[in-house]
């Protein structure tokens, strides 16, 4: 029997939680299932298991709108994060509603019935759902496989090498040397942390990126907490958090070099005795990749201890001793760490189907960053580049019920953004950098102008999503049966 649902929510991490809290709290009379691929839920922070795991934003924007991050270190550790959502699911009964080892396969909207069908790997077992509206919280990247360019000579090194994404707990590095392939957030992650145990730990990176350091725990926010009931303070600092950000990414492009100059000063003043401008002056202006953020200095601090240090330079192989730069110098290691990113992947690469026509989604545009043209009772959740993913997931979840409850009153079937008026394109994400511009092809791109462009930022999407009217180019259809009859 195949069961039907007026919603169904596609995973279960930070940002399917959030979906299911806002359709439990604003659309209450709508039943709703979340259908999880894995053996639990958290997503990416039960996914991630690697030394030292972390957010780099903070959790009072990290954390949902509804439930107070309480905990004193605003920059939280992955199992924290972890038992934030688990808690979560539990006070508010969702996690009656998550199937676990459930995984979309495919799925194929009906314009006749108004439903989609989708089919579901449950554990080997191919099952069918159907529901009137999909919610994709899918994440943006493949679980399956991390990016991981082919090194020549792979084969012949000696040691372990590791990708973060798959993290087992017998990685031993205690006393040994450890090469860190990458610059990112993960790199400058793990860098500090596994120089606690390791002899030694090389962050080797191809280009530099910006680092910027910030207390691990808020202060201001601890204080808070103690002289006003939680969920204000927390409110409180999420909006400081909010405005600070976008103050300073505000000022990051509109006067990049100065921005620049201050980064690589305060870096200056971190590491006096560090080759600053081979190792941390990147090419490319703040924001036109993601900033990094390390907390209380500590990738600094192992970097000035002697336990760590930073090589830049490109790879020419790896050796059975490690690797052999291009520049001729070889880095001796017994592990290397291949934090060479993520694979962005748009809703898990499954296949969807309208009327049976095959969807391409390059051929899409973007509608508000959460729906595609053309693509009926459909919404992703697309988290912010510049800002921490919750804010959006936590808007664009909330916009998701203002629809169900609009067709519910209009006793209308379907909603789908149809492009009224010539729009140009875009691509859906403007970063430079190497893991975004080798997806992008696949991906949907955004328009130049209204109700098709994606905002990146909060309190524009605030004013469009919560109070600005939701018929723009946004066509209603498909009347119930009853609705047709009483006509
Ligand atoms: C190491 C790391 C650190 C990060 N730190 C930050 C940070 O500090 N701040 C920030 O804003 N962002 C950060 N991000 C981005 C982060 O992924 C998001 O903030 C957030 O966790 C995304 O939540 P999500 O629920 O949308 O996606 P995910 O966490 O990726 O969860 C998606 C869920 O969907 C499930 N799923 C996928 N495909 C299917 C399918 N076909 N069928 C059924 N289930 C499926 C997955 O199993 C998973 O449980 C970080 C990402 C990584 C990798």
């Amino acid at each position: 029997m195949t069961e039907h649902f007026d919603v169904i929510v596609v995973g279960a991490g930070i940002s399917g939680v959030g979906a299911a809290w806002h359709l439990q709290d604003r659309s209450p009379d709508r039943s709703y299932l979340v259908l999880e691929g894995r053996e639990r839920m958290g997503g990416t922070w039960d996914l991630f298991r690697y030394p030292g795991i972390r957010s780099d934003s903070d959790m009072y924007t990290l954390g949902f709108s509804f439930k107070p991050w309480t905990e004193a270190k605003a920059i939280a550790d992955g199992p924290s994060i972890l038992r934030y959502l688990e808690e979560t699911v539990r006070e508010f009964g969702i996690d009656k509603h998550i199937r676990y080892s459930h995984r979309l396969t495919r799925a194929e909207w009906s314009t006749a019935e108004a439903r989609w069908t989708i089919t579901v790997d449950k554990g080997g077992e191919e099952v069918r759902f159907t529901c009137a509206f999909l919610f994709m919280c899918t994440g943006y990247y493949n679980y399956a496989q991390g990016f991981a360019p082919e090194f020549a000579g792979a084969a012949d090194f000696g040691g372990r090498i590791v990708h973060p994404q798959f993290w087992t707990p017998d990685i031993d590095y205690a006393g040994k040397r450890v090469v860190v392939i990458g610059s990112g957030a993960t790199a400058v992650t793990l860098v500090p942390e596994m120089a606690k145990a390791a002899a030694h730990v090389t962050m080797l990176q191809r280009s530099p990126t910006y680092i910027v350091s910030r207390p691990a725990e808020d202060r201001f926010a601890n204080w808070l907490r103690k002289v006003l009931p939680a969920k204000a303070a927390y409110g409180v600092v999420r909006w400081r958090n909010v405005l600070l950000q976008q103050f300073f990414f505000r000022i990051a492009r509109k006067k990049p070099e100065k921005f620049k100059e201050r980064i690589i000063n305060m870096v200056r003043e971190e590491l006096p005795d560090h080759d600053v401008g081979t190792h941390f002056t990147p090419s490319y202006n703040p924001w036109d990749q993601r900033l990094c953020l390390v907390p209380d200095s500590d990738l600094f601090a192992a970097l000035r201890s002697g336990k760590a240090d930073v090589e830049t330079g490109t790879i020419e192989r790896f050796t059975p001793a490690g690797i052999k730069l291009a520049s001729g110098k070889e880095l001796e290691a017994d592990i290397i760490v291949t934090a060479t990113g993520l694979e962005l992947q748009l809703m898990s690469d499954v296949p969807f189907a309208v009327d049976g026509k095959p969807i391409i989604w390059a051929e899409h545009t973007m509608y508000k960053g959460m729906m595609f043209s053309d693509v009926p009772n459909m919404a992703i959740s697309f988290g912010y580049t510049n800002a921490s993913w919750t804010l959006k997931s936590d808007l664009t979840a909330a916009y998701v019920t203002r629809l169900l409850n609009a067709m519910g009153k209009r006793r209308l079937r379907q909603v789908t953004p149809r492009v009224a008026a010539p729009v140009e394109p875009m691509p859906f994400l403007d970063f430079t950098s190497g893991y975004v511009q080798r997806a992008m092809a696949k991906f949907p791109r955004q328009g130049t102008r209204k109700p098709w462009r994606l905002n990146q930022n909060y309190t524009r999407d605030i004013m469009a999503l919560k109070f600005g009217g939701i018929d723009e180019e946004m066509e209603f259809s498909n009347p119930e049966p009853g609705a047709v009859r009483a006509a």
